[in-house]
């Protein structure tokens, strides 16, 4: 299947997102980026014909911009690549912040110019503040100065806010989307209903969270079942590929965290089909067996870590608590005993909320922590 928007984001329609690289533990305890497995993937990527790089200022505490340098821009030519990066709301105060943050970005990617800039995450909380502050005006005029070539946002709340403010910006050009078939139809997410929105305003859809952060990639025994009598491929695979099926996406971006699993993207991404009416079938039925676990929706972002006054691992707590619900995992008690050495539990949550605020997935974290703690705290 072609790629409609081949000209914007080039003719594969798989993109490198630089948010969960893989990572080395130092001696001291600190987290690196394992700069030369980056560089494997990078290479294997490029030379399989792909382009797309994903960052953002936050990802891996601005190591993932540095990333792209070291492991990129440094060694592969301009018109090699095509590089998305954001503005993102935590990083600017008032419209004079802009230019400087903006500024600093292209210096640690290694760059003179984005070929995307994305105003980040855009819901009804942070809105005003990005209007506030003028940050659309800002980006037109670094369009206008060449430092960057496509303006656009990305976006996490409902379909009639994205309807205003594609209305008020007329000039944004691409957006980006939580799409995956279990958001699909999910009230909260409304994957569907925004895609719509955009096809309505004639926008090219970027993907995000095409697996549902590794989610659906990692399904239970019984849903795993279901993708596995198709004998056609990975969990990831129907899941990256029913993003691309649609002909408004242009870009599918995956969060790839070690060279295995870029090498399983690129083999069916290479040559990309649309998914098959059985396979949509099976897709449909997965989404029923899922829908029936309670299980938290943390795509673990980990936009809400860096805020917390308790450093608590609030993503990590609720991926304990989802193993333990999903699959009686007999460790789940050593592993939150793992995420809470130095750092808070959930009953140290304090409720002021920020989590919250930042958080995508619009999820009620201070209610999912109490139900944390009363399930690993009880001793
Ligand atoms: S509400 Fe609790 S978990 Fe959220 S930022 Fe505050 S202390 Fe941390
Ligand atoms: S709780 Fe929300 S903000 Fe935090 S990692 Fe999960 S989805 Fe992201």
């Amino acid at each position: 299947m072609e790629n409609k928007f081949a000209s914007l984001f080039g003719a594969k329609k798989l993109g490198f997102g630089m948010m969960r690289l893989p990572m080395l533990k130092k001696d001291d305890g600190t987290q690196v980026v394992d700069t030369d497995q980056v560089c494997r993937m990078v290479d294997e990527f490029l030379d399989r014909g792909f382009c797309y790089f994903d960052t953002a200022h936050g990802y891996l505490d601005g190591k993932s911009e540095l990333a792209v340098r070291d492991c990129l821009t440094s060694r592969y030519p301009r018109d090699r690549y095509i590089l998305t990066d954001k503005l993102t709301s935590s990083f600017f105060k008032t419209e004079a912040d802009i230019r400087p943050l903006f500024e600093s970005q292209l210096k640690a990617c290694g760059v003179a110019y984005f070929d995307f800039y994305l105003l980040h995450s855009l819901t009804a909380d942070n809105y005003n503040h990005y209007c506030e502050c003028n940050a659309f005006a800002v980006a037109q005029q670094l369009k206008a100065e060449g430092m960057v070539h496509h303006v656009g946002f990305s976006f996490h709340d409902k379909p009639e806010l994205l309807r205003r403010i594609l209305t008020e910006h007329p000039e944004i050009e691409v957006v980006q989307l939580q799409f995956n078939y279990a958001d699909y139809e999910d009230p909260g997410i409304q994957s569907r209903a925004n895609y719509e929105v955009c096809q309505e305003f004639g926008k090219p859809v970027i993907v995000m969270e095409p697996v549902k952060g590794g989610r659906l990639a990692n399904l239970v025994p019984e849903a795993a079942e279901v993708l596995a009598n198709l004998h056609g491929g990975s969990a990831a695979s129907y899941a990256v590929r029913f993003a691309a099926s649609y002909e408004g996406t242009g870009m599918i971006l995956s969060g790839m965290s070690s060279l295995e699993q870029m090498r399983d993207n690129l083999s069916y991404m290479q040559a990309f089909t649309p998914l098959t009416g059985a396979e949509r079938a099976a897709v449909s039925q997965v989404c029923t067996i899922l829908h029936r676990q309670d299980t938290i929706a943390c795509t673990n972002c980990r936009y809400c870590v860096a805020g917390c006054p308790k450093q608590i691992l609030i993503p990590d707590l609720f991926a304990c608590l989802n193993a333990k619900k999903q699959y009686k995992d007999w460790n789940s008690e050593f592993y939150y005993e793992v995420n809470t050495n130095g750092h808070g539990k959930a009953s140290d949550c304090v409720k002021c909320g920020q989590c919250e605020h930042v958080c995508p997935q619009h999820l009620p974290i201070r209610d999912l922590l109490v139900e944390t703690a009363a399930v690993f705290e009880k001793a």
